[in-house]
């Protein structure tokens, strides 16, 4: 895009030269508050007037971390009470991935076609997609790519399996949503073959899809779940979360089973606090649902094929990659910030900040149908 940015502030990025776009991608999901909300300004700049880096992680105790953490403990089920800080949302499945082979002895994972956890190698393994793989192997080994809401895919997970990873939605496939059936399916053979049931929300969580947490919409619970993107209220940080009991095999030989020098870095647990506690004191969330559906009333275009929405995650499908593309540019031309999915290049990323005015939404949508009408 080659855009020179010089501010952020709200639902705004502004260049060097003055020119402004009005943000639909929101950092990829990461900017849920929008640009430098005022109190993660002020969460940060008190931080940094404490202590920023003191020493790797877990040695001292850091209250930007234990507050964060038990606020993030408090606001999820009951069996998931133990927050371990990454740098990032791959590093946060690394570590999810490491936890299933040490509770579980076993070595065999399973993820599903067209999911992405991360560019890591582990994450690598059990992303679903061979085109973004296949120059990085040899992976690991012994794992199953198995398809997304199918039910027969399930049969395939056995007691050899140490864990299942699974997107709530389907983010980079182009927003495609698991159904509540199939995930507790999925569940229940976990339980019955005693694999761990580990749920990606880096892209879902923190409102996104219109309940702070997909998966409690759904009334299905993971074994270990993986947060990311906005956890950081705009700086860098992931998590993984499970029961104290399974987290304690990473205590045991070795002691010290995920070393991390950065990961919970104070500044982003202040940061992430202070958004985390925007997100629950506004109506925001409670919002998303409307301005969901108002996008998807408002792009109606014989150049469109399909919108999907998972709340404030849509895609806009046009006919091919080349088309997607040449919409998005105009988009960005006319100064309306839209990106594409890795796995989806014919569709449209639209992932606002949260924060998107109605009239915002309205302006954005104008934008969009004239691009597909400037195209055709
Ligand atoms: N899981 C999902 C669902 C994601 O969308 C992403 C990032 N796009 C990741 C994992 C990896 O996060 P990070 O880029 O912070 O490593």
């Amino acid at each position: 895009m080659a855009i020179d940015v010089v501010k952020a502030d709200g639902m705004y990025i502004t260049d060097r030269t003055g020119k402004q776009w009005l943000d639909l991608i929101g950092g990829i999901s990461v900017c849920n508050t929008g640009h430098r909300h005022p109190k993660i300004v002020e969460a940060v700049k008190q931080q940094l007037d404490a202590y920023m880096h003191v020493l790797v992680y877990g040695e001292m105790i850091e209250s930007p971390q234990v507050e964060y953490a038990n606020w993030l403990t408090n606001h999820l089920h009951s069996s998931l009470n133990s927050v371990y800080f990454t740098n990032s949302g791959t590093e946060a499945t690394e570590g999810a991935l490491k936890l299933a082979k040490r509770v579980t002895g076993r070595t065999q994972l399973a993820g599903f076609n067209l999911s992405y956890h991360g560019s890591t190698q582990g994450s690598l393994s059990v992303m679903g997609d061979e085109y973004w793989r296949n120059a990085f192997r040899p992976l690991l080994p012994d794992v199953l790519h198995l398809e997304y809401n199918s039910f027969d895919s399930i049969n395939a997970i056995s007691t050899q399996t140490a864990c299942v990873i699974v997107e709530t939605v389907q983010a980079e496939r182009g927003v495609y949503a698991s159904t509540g059936e199939w995930l507790l399916a999925l569940r229940r053979k976990c339980d019955s073959v005693g694999s761990l049931l580990i749920m990606d929300e880096i892209q879902t969580g923190f409102g996104r899809t219109g309940t702070l947490w997909n998966h409690t919409a759904m009334n299905v619970f993971p074994d270990i779940l993986l947060l990311g993107k906005a956890l950081g209220g705009g700086m860098p940080l992931g998590a993984f979360i499970a029961d104290r009991a399974l987290m304690a095999a990473l205590t045991d030989r070795p002691v010290l089973g995920h070393i991390t020098t950065f990961g919970g870095h104070p500044v982003s647990c202040a940061a992430g606090l202070a958004a985390a506690k925007l997100l629950t004191a506004s109506n925001w969330i409670s919002e998303v649902q409307d301005k969901a559906a108002l996008f998807v009333t408002l792009l109606r275009n014989s150049g469109i094929k399909a919108v999907r929405s998972a709340g404030l995650l849509l895609s806009v499908e046009f006919a091919d990659e080349t088309i997607a593309k040449k919409i998005i540019d105009r988009c960005i031309e006319k100064g309306v910030l839209v990106d594409w999915f890795l796995f989806a290049p014919q569709c449209m990323r639209i992932a606002p900040p949260l924060i998107i005015s109605d009239n915002e939404i309205k302006k954005a949508c104008d934008v969009i149908i004239q691009a597909c009408d400037e195209i055709k």
